[in-house]
């Protein structure tokens, strides 16, 4: 590595801890102020007023989508993309701590910024809604916003710190049974029992379980069973995601799963209404930029651990970032081991005096591994050949 950008990196830290209130302030205004997918007017306003004020040029509405953003600085190649997520969970707020990927992702990218008067290339803030469901991202990606990329990278806070993770690829769906009415004793024979077709749904995916390959996860409540017990229900609801950890299986999961309820339809008589989300890809994190993000965490003098094998995971819109362009998705440990996601306590860990101070820290690792990106052509070529390697494919080209 040369001294360069040693020096840039050590100016980077300056301005990160110049900025530290500031980001402090952001993170604790996005908490106290908590905003639903696709509803994060206020989050999306300040950040990008904040970049605004610091040289990006800031284009709102991106995808079609109230309070996504790009804002950019620089012109031509290299391109690096630091993502901000600023949704918050209904009744938890920031219990998922979405309040600091915005303020890591702000604070990193108007550090380089100002630590590379001279930069040639392109630094993106992508501020992407919605990421707890609605999946904001993956309308982004369709959208072609990571196109170009050399490199798109975000951290998630949680209990430990990972450099990577792998996430299920997942399908939602809603479904719904339209029967008819009747005295559920004293004429049973006129009605179609809804809620029978309902049920037979979650019996036919436990049949097919036994035949799951390992990491598929089909899961799911009835959000609507009926409303008294003695009348034939005439209308009931389910919510199911399908899971697995490849593209091809989901869509042959998928593919099984609508002929489950097709079945149960015919079988009770009903009508049927299907409604498919939005598919959140598996992620494949780029072991080349996992590895660069490592070496700056280590310099920074944090530590990580290594998840353990065949340990559960989610699913998250990132990963459609990840198969189009080289990603990270690491997680930098905000409190004490045990305290999981979506909870009270995890919202309170997202506000504490501990999340404050790695406001800074989060920003400068992510802000070394993009200036990292940006200055070194052959980490971009060793970026390009490992996504080539995992994927099998070219990246997307913007
Ligand atoms: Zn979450
Ligand atoms: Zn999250």
């Amino acid at each position: 590595m040369s001294s360069d950008i040693n020096e840039i990196k050590e100016q980077i830290a300056i301005e990160v801890r110049r900025m530290h209130s500031r980001l402090i302030d952001m993170s604790q205004t996005m908490h106290a102020n908590p905003e639903l997918g696709f509803a994060e007017h206020k989050a999306a306003e300040m950040l990008t007023g904040e970049l605004e004020e610091h040289g990006f040029e800031v284009e709102r509405g991106v995808a079609g989508m109230d309070t996504a953003f790009v804002a950019t600085y620089g012109e031509g190649e290299p391109v690096v993309g630091i993502i901000a997520e600023y949704d918050a969970l209904p009744k938890i707020g920031h219990a998922c701590g979405h309040n600091l990927i915005g303020t890591w992702a702000i604070g990193a990218g108007i550090a380089l910024r100002r630590a590379m008067p001279d930069l040639k290339g392109t630094i993106k803030v992508i501020g992407s809604p919605a990421e707890e469901g609605g999946g904001g991202k993956v309308i982004q990606a369709e959208a072609g916003v990571f196109n170009g990329l050399d490199a798109a990278m975000m951290m998630h806070p949680r209990d430990r710190t990972y450099l990577d993770r792998g996430s299920l690829a997942v399908t939602p769906f809603e479904v719904e049974f339209f029967g008819k009415p009747a005295h559920a004793s004293s004429s049973p024979e006129s009605g179609v029992n809804a809620l029978d077709a309902v049920i037979q749904v979650f019996n036919s995916i436990n049949a097919l379980r036994q035949a799951f390959k390992p990491n598929t996860r089909v899961h799911g409540v009835i959000t609507h069973g009926g409303d008294a017990a003695n009348v034939i229900p005439e209308y009931t609801s389910a919510s199911i995601l399908v899971r697995a950890d490849d593209q091809a299986y989901l869509d042959e999961l998928n593919e099984k799963f609508r002929n489950i309820v097709n079945a149960a339809a015919l079988a009770t008589g009903c009508e049927v209404k299907i409604t498919e989300g939005l598919t959140y890809q598996q992620r494949v994190c780029n072991t080349k930029l996992v590895e660069t993000f490592g070496e700056n965490l280590t310099a920074l003098g944090f530590d990580y651990e290594v998840p353990p094998a065949g340990a559960g995971v989610g699913s998250s819109d990132i990963g459609n970032v990840s198969q189009l362009v080289p990603t990270i998705h690491p997680y930098l440990q905000i409190c004490e081991n045990g305290v999981g996601g979506h909870t009270q306590a995890f919202a309170e860990a997202s506000k504490s005096e501990r999340a404050d101070q790695l406001a800074a820290d989060g920003s400068i690792m992510l802000a070394w591994t993009a200036a990292d990106v940006l200055l070194r052509p052959e980490l971009r070529e060793e970026l390009r050949s490992t996504f080539q390697r995992q994927l099998g494919r070219e990246p997307a080209k913007g």
